[in-house]
């Protein structure tokens, strides 16, 4: 179903989502932008951030077994961090946390009409969703609304035309003109064991595990007990990760840590469940301090 709202009334339709639901959205915080709770429609900005909200659904750090989940709204998804849950569903949808908060959480989802500076979400599945529980595209002084759940229409929505959803895909036309798509030709299959971008990324990498935290795809935990059990994030490009009892280490070196980074991301996980985790939501590029960037390990296998 489609419906549309002015810009003029959106504000007041997060003030109505607000009155009934906790809803957070991205929310200027300093200079940043950041997923937070909203207090008014004011602050809602639709931005990319430099975070994704995977942890509004997976925390960095969370008691396990609880079972007390808040029905929440998050509004300015982008559709790269939309897929990234649907990847993390296949890992980590069986664990009651997590598939807990999928079903209360909803997430609405803002398509990108330009391409974001870091992204190349061209390469895999674009900006916009085939699946969503609301979909909103800028169209000038309208959001169109695409959707197929009626919990959250509102009397503010006004009927929207075809025309409306040609402007809307044209927009987002606008992304694929503008964004270079990478090759991915049989890459889980060309891509070998060893690169020399491996060691040369380790004489840069000062493993700080940013580009794992960033990554809305990324999925690795530690567990450990303090009274109750914890869930706590990890990277697999911290020395301590792949550290097994009397101190062994089979990832003893930093470029054999990056190399599980990228061939987890663009083979292994491909031959598991044959697609790339990835997104290409260009996070861990741009946080890097380094500039180490996924898109040179593509283009050193497909150039
Ligand atoms: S690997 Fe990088 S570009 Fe791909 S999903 Fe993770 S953060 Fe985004
Ligand atoms: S963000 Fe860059 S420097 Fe930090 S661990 Fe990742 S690759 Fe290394």
């Amino acid at each position: 179903m489609m419906f549309k709202i002015s810009k003029k009334n959106f504000q007041n339709y997060v003030d109505f989502l607000i009155g009934k639901y906790e809803v957070w959205g991205p929310k200027k915080i300093g200079s940043d932008y950041v997923f937070s709770k909203l207090n008014n429609g004011q602050e809602f900005e639709d931005v990319r951030t430099v975070l994704s909200p995977k942890d509004l659904i997976y925390p960095p750090n969370e008691k396990l077994f609880e079972d007390n989940f808040k029905e929440i709204i998050v509004l300015g998804v982008k559709s790269c961090d939309y897929r990234a849950f649907k990847m993390l569903d296949d890992v980590l949808g069986i664990d009651s946390n997590y598939s807990m908060r999928r079903r209360v959480v909803h997430m609405f989802n803002f398509v990108c009409t330009e391409p974001c500076k870091f992204g190349f979400c061209t390469t895999f599945y674009g900006p916009r969703l085939e699946e969503y529980e609301m979909q909103f595209t800028d169209i000038g002084d309208y959001y169109l609304i695409e959707t197929n759940d009626l919990r959250f229409v509102n009397d503010l929505f006004e009927k929207a035309s075809d025309d409306d959803l040609k402007i809307a895909l044209e927009k987002s036309k606008n992304v694929y003109k503008k964004m270079q798509k990478l090759n991915m030709d049989k890459l889980s299959e060309k891509i070998g064991w060893e690169n020399p971008l491996w060691k040369e990324f380790s004489q840069r990498c000062i493993s700080c595990g940013a580009c794992n935290f960033a990554c809305p795809t990324c999925f690795c935990f530690d567990v450990y007990d303090e009274n109750d059990r914890y869930r706590e994030w990890d990277s697999c490009i911290l020395a301590g990760f792949s550290k097994l009892a009397g101190n062994a280490n089979p990832r003893p070196t930093l470029d054999l840590r990056l190399r599980q980074r990228f061939l987890h991301k663009l083979k292994f996980h491909y031959e598991n469940f044959n697609y790339y985790l990835c997104t290409g939501c260009g996070r861990c590029i741009e946080i890097c301090p380094v500039n180490i960037d996924i898109r040179d390990v593509i283009r050193s296998v497909n150039p």
